[in-house]
């Protein structure tokens, strides 16, 4: 065992998780029970370690749900096969340097994220809403594949977070020398710790020599990857090849990690130190997206908006927004949103913005009650509805313009106004 450190292990920790289950509108969490998770602790001991003057230990809560990142060669099948997780310590010995308490907890069912459910959303909320008190910062590792969804819910369903909650994950596994999960590993967890030394009270630190503020810079739920901390809401999975997965075409990046981390403070959503933990974990799965193309045709259109269960669509357009002007196609639509179903219109672009009524082709949209997502990427569009429609079932006129408003403005920084 390493000199610096302690290590506990404690393999089957109880604690509180959710059971889920989904009905035919939502899914929800209903009832608790109690359940094992993997856990592991790495506690530093305090007088081997260059601590910073006047903080005490930040702590960290590491989750562990899978993909590429924990992935190690085994020679003998001649594949990629997931390591067993709970040894990730031994395999970055780096961790042992940081100023940190971390927990890491694997989930029950390790996924490649393109099996990323929303009950897997629900159960992320729930762990993070029971452990809020007891860890400074939250950091969960993810595949690439789905991260922008699993960033976009959880914003969303995380109200009142003043806490960081990083997803990363990695494009070559931990167990290949060229690896990328190390750097994004290390550098997500030293940005979770990070202290708002600007906000440091001077007064204090006058008479004491000694902060207390254990303010986190970042208060808000992103996406650290390839030197780039993004708003986990704003981003994208753009490239599966190269290490830059990850963009945010209409928002800047928060944080560029060079030989020093870079914050970019004013696009940082402010700390709200009053502000307390709900999580919303009533989700409405019955959304999808419908992306337009030259020559879409009238019975798959119709198709998608005449499912029965259908609830919300992300009407994915050309350009600034705009849609083919067939009358069968803008019938449809209106058929569907007087059925109680929410139209959101996403730009096909990745960057820019949609203005309904800019060009014919769009104002027609607006004119049937379909709502202008602004600069909204996919991800957070098609999460949002989700959210949303968890909240209000209701599909009388009243609840539809109510979800229409909440619809058309930001809720967590994820459009422009
Ligand atoms: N298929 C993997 C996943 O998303 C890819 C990755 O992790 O990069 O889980």
């Amino acid at each position: 065992m390493h000199n610096a450190e302690e290590q506990v292990y404690s393999l089957s920790m109880q604690i509180t998780a959710t059971i889920l289950h989904s009905t035919a509108d939502k899914i929800e969490s209903s009832h608790f029970w109690r359940m094992n998770y993997k856990t592991v602790h790495l506690q530093q001991r305090a007088n081997t370690l260059i601590q910073t003057p006047g903080t005490d230990q930040r702590s960290v809560l590491v989750i562990y749900t899978g993909g590429t990142f924990g992935m190690v060669y085994d020679p003998q099948a001649d594949q990629l096969i997931p390591f067993d997780f709970e040894r990730v310590f031994e395999r970055l010995p780096e961790l042992h340097r940081l100023n940190l308490n971390i927990t890491l907890i694997t989930l029950a069912v390790i996924l490649d994220s393109s099996n990323m459910k929303p009950a897997v959303w629900i159960e992320l909320a729930h762990l993070i809403e029971a452990n809020y008190e007891q860890y400074d910062s939250f950091v969960i590792l993810h595949g690439t594949d789905t991260m922008a969804y699993t960033a976009s819910a959880l914003s969303f369903m995380l109200e009142g977070l003043n806490k960081p909650v990083l997803l990363t994950g990695a494009q070559l596994p931990i167990g290949v020398p060229r690896t990328d999960a190390r750097e994004n590993f290390i550098t997500a967890l030293e940005i979770a710790a990070e202290v708002d030394t600007a906000a440091v009270d001077a007064a204090n630190v006058e008479m004491t020599g000694l902060s207390t503020v254990r303010q986190p810079l970042v208060s808000e739920v992103c996406i650290y990857f390839n030197s780039l901390l993004l708003r986990g809401n704003r981003s994208t999975k753009q490239e599966s090849v190269q290490f830059n997965a990850f963009s945010s075409e209409n928002y800047p990046h928060l944080a560029t990690a060079g030989v020093s981390i870079d914050y970019n403070r004013p696009y940082i959503r402010p700390y709200q130190p009053d502000q307390t933990l709900r999580i919303r974990t009533e989700l409405n799965p019955n959304v999808t997206i419908l992306k337009l193309f030259p020559g879409i045709t009238q019975p798959v259109v119709e198709s998608i908006l005449e499912s029965p269960a259908l609830r919300g669509v992300v009407l994915e357009t050309f350009g600034a927004g705009n849609a083919p002007t067939d009358g069968w196609f803008l019938e449809a639509l209106k058929r569907a949103i007087d059925r109680g179903i929410l139209i959101i219109n996403v730009s096909q672009c990745e960057g820019g913005r949609v203005t309904q009524g800019r060009y014919q082709t769009s104002k027609y949209l607006e004119q049937i009650g379909v709502v202008s997502g602004a600069d909204i990427t996919t991800e957070a569009a098609i999460t949002k509805l989700m959210v949303l429609l968890g909240q209000e079932l209701d599909r009388d006129p009243a609840a539809m313009s109510r979800l229409q408003k909440r619809l058309a403005q930001p809720m967590m920084g994820e459009m422009s106004e």
